[in-house]
């Protein structure tokens, strides 16, 4: 009996007029149940909502590791576009499934039987690229063409406006929406008049239940506020061609998977912004005394940030956020809060501890990694500890040893495939390269934590000299006794991992510096991190401060 799978794409762009998922599913189906297969559940590779033009996609990586595998022996598509939109991918994806004896089906192709059709179809398959790169290159240039001319097409209008389509095609406009306009006018009086900050007009919109267009969580964003009251669509003047989305150069999360390429936003250069004429919402002076304030409420902001906090970074709150600095400067009155109440703004608290007072907190763990630093005894016990670790490396180092191995294993799969790819003339030198630099990227960051594994757990290469330990505690007394904030900094940063506490008690988790310098004791303090010795989390000592009532 014959196997057969399916794997169907859709890509969320609109542009592209693609059928739904569901409906290119049922059409298989049906086609397949005509041939006499029916295909199950677990072979039905969907990826709903990815961009054809990048091959790394989670459903059709099952697949190829399916094709491995053997799984099927037939797969089922609409198009072979569904694979991929850029040609020589296709070829790639085609070759992998033909050289592992799979037949592919697809429903709106010619189906490359003898060599003639295989022929006819990869023709075909090219003409598609470029007629794809042709047609969207023509869109883009229909549309700045519209924007020279100052017509308003097809936008996404801002909060205050709606976007009204022309009765000739092309020849839309912006209608203000009333109910919108009134808000944004008390927007503009609260902070342009009243001097508020973006953060308490969040919280005021939040209590008076006035909501964001989409509004999933019923609160403004900070980033969608202040967008919107630097937006000069408001006085009268909409800008067409301001940005443009491009792959981003540094992108905050290292994902896997990418739905679509180009996810980043970058700004134009200002000459090739295109002005185009609405109707104003707001006053010019109104406006400009908004941008005057929001410059103001910066600079208060930056001023607040100059306050000393010794655990600034490593103060922790017990429910797992962390705890920031805030508080008077004036008066003195800096506590470390948990952020809990910042993050969730403008929602109701969810965690109830106190705040703690910086002041007490800074005192009481800098006068405790003075008392553990110079304890001879609780010094040479951890050193103990250490030392006996250095011998045997823990199954744990084994198991994170395994997981990084198969991880460079898959890459190094990958890479052949690029390297298969580009020997049949599938892919561009460039390309190949491209592909192949990402790669070595990945497994470069998986060797240094191999090897970070290996040294840090396992037998040192070089034997690590131990201090007199009774000389280090002296030491370290005479170095952390009668230290200034400036000099303290920079030990804390260095000793102290996390401190936790739930407002009562405080935890302090952090390593014991193995070498201190000997000379100069009364000015430099440096610690070698090549020889900082991390103390292990289960045998942690924990050395609870009590805050005094
Ligand atoms: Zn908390």
């Amino acid at each position: 009996m014959k196997t057969s799978a399916l794997y169907a794409r859709v890509s969320t762009s609109g542009q592209e007029k693609e059928q739904t998922i569901n409906s290119q599913i049922a059409e298989i189906v049906s086609k397949a149940k005509g041939d006499g297969s029916a295909i199950e559940q677990g072979l039905q590779y969907v990826d709903d909502g990815w961009s054809g033009e990048l091959l790394a996609r989670p459903a059709l990586d099952n697949l190829r590791d399916a094709v491995k595998n053997k799984s099927f022996d037939t797969l089922y598509l609409y198009d072979l576009g569904r694979l991929s939109r850029n040609f020589l991918n296709q070829l790639i994806l085609k070759k992998e499934l033909t050289e592992a004896g799979i037949k592919i089906v697809s429903l709106h192709d010619i189906n490359g039987e003898n060599p003639e059709s295989l022929l006819a179809q990869n023709v075909m398959g090219l003409f598609h690229d470029y007629e794809r790169i042709k047609i969207a290159e023509r869109f883009r240039r229909g549309k700045l063409y519209k924007a020279k001319s100052g017509i308003l097409f097809g936008w996404q209008a801002p909060y205050g406006y709606e976007y009204i389509k022309g009765k000739e095609k092309g020849m839309g406009n912006f209608k203000i929406v009333p109910h919108e306009v009134e808000i944004l006018k008390m927007i503009f009086q609260w902070i342009g008049i009243e001097g508020l900050t973006i953060r308490q007009v969040i919280k005021r919109l939040y209590e008076q239940k006035i909501y964001p267009r989409k509004s999933k969580n019923k609160y403004w964003s900070t980033s969608t506020l202040s967008r919107r009251l630097r937006d000069e669509t408001y006085i009268g003047v909409t800008h067409y061609n301001k940005s443009k989305s491009i792959v981003p150069e540094n992108p905050t999360k290292n994902e896997k998977y990418k739905k679509i390429k180009k996810s980043s936003r970058h700004n134009n250069p200002k000459d090739q912004w295109f002005a185009i004429e609405v109707e104003p919402i707001i006053e010019k002076e109104l406006f400009t005394a908004v941008q005057k304030q929001l410059i103001l409420n910066d600079s208060f902001a930056m001023r607040n940030k100059k306050n000393n906090y010794l655990l600034s970074g490593l103060a922790y709150c017990s429910c797992g956020r962390k705890r920031a600095g805030e508080g008077n400067s004036k008066t003195h009155n800096l506590y470390y809060r948990c952020t809990d109440r910042v993050l969730r703004y403008p929602l109701p608290k969810e965690c109830h501890n106190k705040g703690v007072n910086a002041t007490v907190l800074d005192d009481r763990v800098w006068s405790t990694i003075v008392k553990l630093l110079s304890n001879k005894n609780l010094i040479k016990k951890h050193f103990g500890i250490w030392k006996e670790k250095q011998k045997q490396p823990t199954s744990n180092t084994d198991f994170l040893k395994t997981e990084l191995d198969k991880q460079l294993d898959a890459f190094e799969t990958q890479e052949k495939r690029y390297l298969e790819a580009y020997g049949e003339g599938a892919i561009s030198l460039s390309q190949y390269k491209e592909q192949v630099q990402a790669i070595q990227n990945k497994k470069t960051t998986i060797l240094t934590k191999l090897q970070r594994v290996s040294t840090d757990f396992s037998t040192p290469s070089a034997p690590v000299i131990l201090p007199d330990l009774d000389e280090y505690c002296d030491k370290m007394k005479i170095i952390l006794t009668n230290r200034d904030f400036e000099k303290k900094l920079p030990i804390v940063r260095k000793v102290i991992q996390k401190v936790t506490t739930d407002g009562t008690i405080a935890t302090i988790q952090g390593y014991i510096p193995l070498q201190i310098p000997v000379e100069n004791t009364q000015e430099n303090v440096k610690f070698k991190s090549e020889y900082r010795y991390r103390r292990s989390p289960q045998r942690r000592k924990i050395n609870p401060i009590q805050r005094p009532p």
